[in-house]
């Protein structure tokens, strides 16, 4: 089948500072790089490296950064034909790190906010809120017959009418807690999910991941690492795990593999070059 990812994309500029400028200053940058990110993209490079059969859709602008960052895309195995060129700038992350790895990133939305995507027929749908909250939903809405999952992040109040159309719902301790206060992960996902066929799993950074469903729950501790950069961990879970439904594997046994993937991803720097293969995954659990 496929693996829809309909999402951001952006270019990530990212500047390594001593200090991070304070309101009114200047600072000098130690280097500056430019890479490819924005959730979308970010998922659907880690769903073709898990294997699948991953189409994106997304928008960029109709200007030398849109062109590079689809070809950048495509690079990774991920099939490019739903990603319009479009009359706005190529949606950008400008983001500071200073020596402590404390950051500040500023986000134009540029083309996201354009994206449109038509309903889809079976195989599965992954999206994130960096695009369109009102598209999402009638895509959603439109599209039963595919295992839909949604990465409630940025967390929007918007997405609480999102939810009814989801089948699976990711989110960290953060964007829980943003969407539905409250002592409890597995009362406050459940409090969000009043489909009984529906799940939701809350990621728990270097502890694992808690997947909660109606009636019973399943803790999946994280994979020892020596984290080096947990940037696109989460997103490297949401693909890898869209790519493993899409295979036909168990949810049980999908996500500890899903965690897996995303512990690789810690080793390496950056978020779509530090996805990981399915091979590599199956090495590193072998
Ligand atoms: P996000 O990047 O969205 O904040 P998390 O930080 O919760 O997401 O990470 C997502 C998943 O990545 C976790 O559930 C875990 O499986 C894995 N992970 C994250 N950080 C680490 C780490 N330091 N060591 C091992 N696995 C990690």
């Amino acid at each position: 089948m496929t693996v829809h990812v309909v999402g951001s994309i952006n270019i990530d500029i990212i500047a390594r500072v001593a200090a991070l400028p304070k309101p009114g200053e200047t600072v000098l940058a130690l280097e500056s790089t430019r890479l490819a990110g924005g959730k979308g993209a970010n998922q659907a490079v880690a769903a073709a490296r898990m294997g699948a059969a991953c189409r994106m859709v997304g928008a960029v602008g109709a200007d030398e950064g849109g062109g590079w960052i689809r070809e950048i895309i495509a690079s990774y195995g991920v099939e490019i034909s739903g990603i319009a060129q479009v009359q706005a700038a190529t949606g950008a992350a400008h983001i500071a790190v200073d020596s402590a790895g404390e950051n500040q990133i500023i986000v134009l939305p540029g083309a996201n906010a354009h994206v449109v995507a038509e309903p889809v027929d079976g195989g599965i749908l992954l999206a994130q809120l960096e695009v369109p909250v009102q598209m999402l939903t009638t895509l959603f809405a439109a599209s039963p017959s595919a295992r839909r999952i949604l990465n409630a992040a940025p967390p929007t109040p918007a997405a609480l009418a999102l939810l009814p159309h989801v089948d699976i719902l990711i989110v960290n301790e953060h964007e829980l807690a943003a969407l539905a206060p409250g002592p409890s992960a597995p009362d406050q996902l459940r409090s969000l999910l009043t489909r009984p066929d529906q799940f939701g799993i809350v990621t728990l950074g270097a502890k694992g991941l808690l997947a909660v469903w109606p009636d019973r729950e399943l803790f999946v501790p994280a994979w020892p690492v020596n984290a080096q950069d947990t940037i696109g961990a989460g997103d490297c879970f949401c693909g890898s795990l869209a790519a493993l439904l899409d295979a036909g594997t168990p949810v049980e046994q999908a996500l500890p593999l899903a965690a897996a993937a995303a512990a690789l991803c810690t080793l390496k720097p950056g978020a779509a070059p530090a996805m990981p293969t399915r091979a590599e995954v199956d090495a590193f659990i072998a």
